[in-house]
């Protein structure tokens, strides 16, 4: 709140009322003879009052402008004071789980609702390592917390379980923001429970886990009565029937590749996913993935050129993974290459990591969708105007693939020009 100042009208007022006397002494001089009267000493009289009247004047803006300043302190002195108390009470009695960690992340100080989700109501957890308390789905996720938060990040939304004082888990959303205070640096962390949406989840890719595998049998009895009956001479079937037929294997193909797709995403979602590495003949695989799909791409008049490193022959690796990988990249260059387009696909070294690269010249991915391309079930505008036949599974499922090896996937495209995919894979040879 501002104070008002006194103002200094009454020093212009006193300047004009000597200035008026003067001026009207010498008016009426002119007319009145002052010979008897002494001026110069009603004027010096003037002059004195005027000059108590600016002194007095000065002096009491002074004494208004010092209380003013005693005032303005004081209320921002009480203000400050209330808002630490007030603080305070928010950050005990928040809804919101809120701890301060320092920047090794022990705990400084932690509030109601941080005790109760951490379910330590009673016991001190002063020096404790919130990052003991913690554990992520992936195995090496939590060093990448801790190393990012060590090195001064911000952590945001980051998916956590919480290992409470009971010994039971609970799934949360864990975020820290840096601040500091007297000159340290602490960490304002902030967790929201989600463990009912995370049952919530699982019940439900587990569902589609069961119903994708219940779905498997009467799909593939439908193939093969499809195939016995393809196999039928034309004395028992005409034309139309053959192309029914045709059409009804074609359907449940492609019914049975979408079912396998859901679970695999479930499979991995619910992280029952295990690798088994075996000893991997690369060059072997790459060949047998690319002659599985050729046909599809002499169909369409692609060319397809390879390239193998010969100086990796046999890697450990989970086989059924790799193939997966490759051919899903491989399938969707032909997919999204038009007519006489080329494909490069192969793979290579660089220090020790494999690189795995499928590049077309293709329809590429727009700009604008590229960040949104291994998110389940996304596809691209382009794709999804021109190639109707997809689920916008098959990188989602990549990446979940990559992730279970330790490995990492990006891509460059331009729309019209084409798109190059690249797989990095720790590179362990077998003896
Ligand atoms: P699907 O091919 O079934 O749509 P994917 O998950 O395999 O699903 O691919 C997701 C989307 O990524 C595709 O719909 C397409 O838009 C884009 N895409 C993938 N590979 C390529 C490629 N080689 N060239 C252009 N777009 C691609």
């Amino acid at each position: 709140m501002k104070i008002p100042k006194q103002s200094n009208k009454p020093l212009s007022n006193a300047i004009t009322i000597l200035a008026v006397s003067i001026g009207s002494v010498a008016a009426i001089s002119v007319f009145v003879d002052f010979s008897s009267f002494d001026v110069s000493g009603v004027l010096f009289m003037l002059a004195i009052v005027c000059c108590i009247l600016i002194a007095k004047n000065k002096y009491d803006v002074g004494v208004a402008e010092q209380y003013a300043q005693e005032l303005e302190q004081s209320f921002a002195e009480n203000l400050s004071v209330a808002s630490k108390e007030f603080y305070a009470q928010l950050y005990q009695n928040s809804p919101i789980p809120y701890l301060m960690v320092d920047s090794q992340g022990l705990i400084r100080s932690i509030n109601l609702a941080a005790k109760r989700i951490l379910g330590v109501p009673r016991e001190n957890v002063d020096n404790t390592n919130i990052f003991d308390r913690l554990d992520c789905e992936k195995e090496d996720h939590l060093d990448l917390l801790i190393q990012k938060y060590k090195g001064g990040l911000t952590l945001s939304d980051e998916l956590v379980k919480i290992k409470r004082a009971d010994g039971s888990l609970i799934w949360a959303m864990l975020s820290i923001f840096k601040f500091t205070s007297d000159d340290e640096q602490l960490g304002l962390l902030t967790l929201v429970d989600i463990t009912k949406q995370k049952q919530v989840e699982n019940a439900k890719t587990e569902f589609v886990s069961l119903a994708s595998h219940q779905l498997r049998t009467p799909i593939a009895a439908m193939k093969w009565s499809a195939e016995l009956l393809q196999m039928d001479g034309p004395e028992t079937l005409n034309d139309k029937q053959k192309k029914y037929i045709d059409r009804l294997l074609v359907a449940t193909q492609r019914m049975g590749v979408i079912v396998d797709d859901f679970l695999r995403v479930s499979r991995f979602e619910l992280g029952t996913f295990q690798p088994e590495y075996t000893k991997i003949n690369l060059t072997a695989l790459f060949a047998d993935c690319i002659k599985e799909q050729l046909e599809k791409a002499t169909q369409k008049n692609i060319e397809v050129k390879t390239f193998y490193d010969a100086s990796i022959e046999n890697i450990v690796s989970d086989v059924s993974l790799l193939r997966m990988i490759i051919s899903n990249l491989f399938s969707n260059a032909i997919k999204y290459t038009r007519e006489g387009g080329t494909i490069h696909i192969g793979f290579g070294k660089k220090n020790e990591d494999i690189i795995i690269s499928v590049a077309d010249n293709g329809m590429g991915i727009p700009i604008a969708d590229q960040p949104r391309m291994f998110g389940k079930l996304f596809r691209a505008t382009n794709a999804v105007r021109s190639v109707p036949d997809g689920t916008g599974l098959g990188l989602y499922i990549i990446k979940e693939a990559i992730l279970v090896l330790h490995g990492n996937i990006t891509f460059t495209s331009v729309e019209n020009n084409g798109t190059t995919f690249e797989v990095v894979l720790p590179l362990t040879l077998a003896e």
